[in-house]
């Protein structure tokens, strides 16, 4: 039996899940850490090496809270672990010896594949989870994730779903971003926090204090103010997104005395042009749903229903001097050439490429419209080896000299991905 591994890193702990073939957590631990940058991906290291000792992967994801390019599973931007441009497939593939493709993603995203997949139970095609935090600790601001069609929308980016700096009020309060009158500033746990501390209650719990003291007049017109502001957010989502259902997650947002006020206020809302509200739910994994997220997507079936993180792991390879230009096939569709097959998941990968690449043949330009790159040999663990990549637009290789760490272009990675969205 294959499992899947899910990490969760977070700055103060990481999360860590195994999941069976039916999704079943069978595996679950939390660690801490001191989200220090290089120490992290140690620890990342030692859960895999765990992990792997006890059950057999077929796969690892990697939640984080920051952006990630979508295409190579590049962390763009943690700060809260202080990663920056961080290869994190390259770092920590050789951990697994081949065994196991690495997929990376954001940490809300992955929490809203989880609620999405096995929390939610009727969530539809279409689906919006709303995370609002505590404003203590970490979580303190608006998060989200988005399944649209069955899919889940990473964007160009990878900052798909990064909702709680939407402008809700213009030239309103300043922000932590560096704008003014962001959503979260006025409809998170922050904003209630804040009220809270200027009602006089201390900083530590002061959130919960209002909401358990809700009952009396001036703390419910703050419960009321902080919901009505996240109320009109959620109108913007519905409006734009048209989901079946809004899933509230985050400390605050599932907290009983908001999710029961928010519940009554949620009846006012409108959405233009005229239609049903979108169901409200509350998210039920708890802390573990990121990990449990990112495991499920590093499982195939679910990279072929999102897109393929790990298809775009497949590009952000390391390619050496010998590396050549590979030719076109007579169909325009180019053909799959060993430059210089690699032990262990190198040929494994190899082999499942070549099988993607025959039922291309078969049905030529049909499903690849436009521009199109496929990686032809590539040798792993990362070292000086060989492989090509091709373009059929762009005429060739691409920028395929040196031993270096290449980066594809975005453009050129979409194509290479399993999946089609048509
Ligand atoms: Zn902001």
């Amino acid at each position: 039996m294959t499992f899947t591994l899910g990490l969760d890193v977070g700055g103060t702990k990481i999360a860590a899940v195994v999941l069976d073939h039916n999704g079943t957590v069978v595996d679950d631990s939390v660690v801490p850490t001191d989200g220090h940058g290089i120490s992290v991906i140690a620890q990342i290291w030692n859960l895999i090496d765990q992990k792997a000792s006890s059950h057999a992967l077929g796969g690892v994801g990697v939640a984080v809270p920051g952006n990630v390019d979508p295409s190579s599973g590049t962390v763009i931007s943690a700060p809260n672990i202080r990663w920056d441009h961080v290869d994190l497939p390259t770092l920590i593939e050789p951990a697994l010896r081949g065994s196991a493709e690495v997929s990376v993603i954001n940490d809300a995203n992955a929490a809203a594949w989880a609620e999405y997949r096995f929390g939610e139970q009727n969530p539809g095609d279409s689906f919006a989870m709303i995370t609002v935090g505590t404003g203590t600790g970490t979580g303190t601001g608006i998060g989200g994730g988005f399944v649209l069609n069955g899919r889940l929308l990473n964007g160009a980016t990878g900052a798909g779903g990064e909702i709680g700096h939407l402008t809700l009020i213009p030239d309103g309060e300043a922000c932590s971003c560096g704008s003014k009158g962001c959503w979260e500033r006025y409809a998170s746990g922050s904003a209630l926090h804040r009220a809270a501390v200027q009602a006089g209650w201390g900083p530590e719990k002061a959130s919960h204090q209002l909401l358990e003291s809700v009952g009396t007049r001036p703390e419910a017109e703050k419960l009321a103010t902080t919901i009505q502001h996240l109320i009109r957010g959620m109108g913007l989502v519905a409006g734009v997104l048209d989901p079946t259902v809004i899933v509230l997650g985050g400390g605050l947002g599932t907290d009983p005395v908001f999710f029961d006020s928010e519940v009554a206020y949620y009846q006012e809302l409108r959405i233009t042009p005229p239609r049903s509200r979108p169901r409200l739910g509350k998210a039920h994994l708890g802390p573990l749903a990121g990990a449990i997220g990112a495991a499920d997507l590093a499982r195939p079936h679910a990279r072929n229903r999102q897109c393929c993180p790990a298809a775009s792991v497949m590009v952000n390879l390391h390619f050496g001097a010998q590396a050549r230009q590979a030719p076109l096939g007579r169909s325009g569709v180019a053909r799959h050439q060993r430059a210089h097959p690699g032990p262990g998941g190198g040929a494994t990968a190899l082999r499942r490429r070549r099988s993607t690449g025959a039922r291309r043949r078969r049905r030529p330009n049909r499903r690849l419209p436009g521009h199109h790159a496929l990686l032809v040999g590539f040798q792993h663990p990362p070292g000086p080896h060989a492989g090509t990549l091709q373009s059929r637009s762009q005429g060739g290789l691409l920028d395929a000299s040196g031993a270096g760490s290449m980066r594809v272009t975005s453009h050129a990675a979409q194509q290479v991905k399993k999946c089609n969205p048509r």
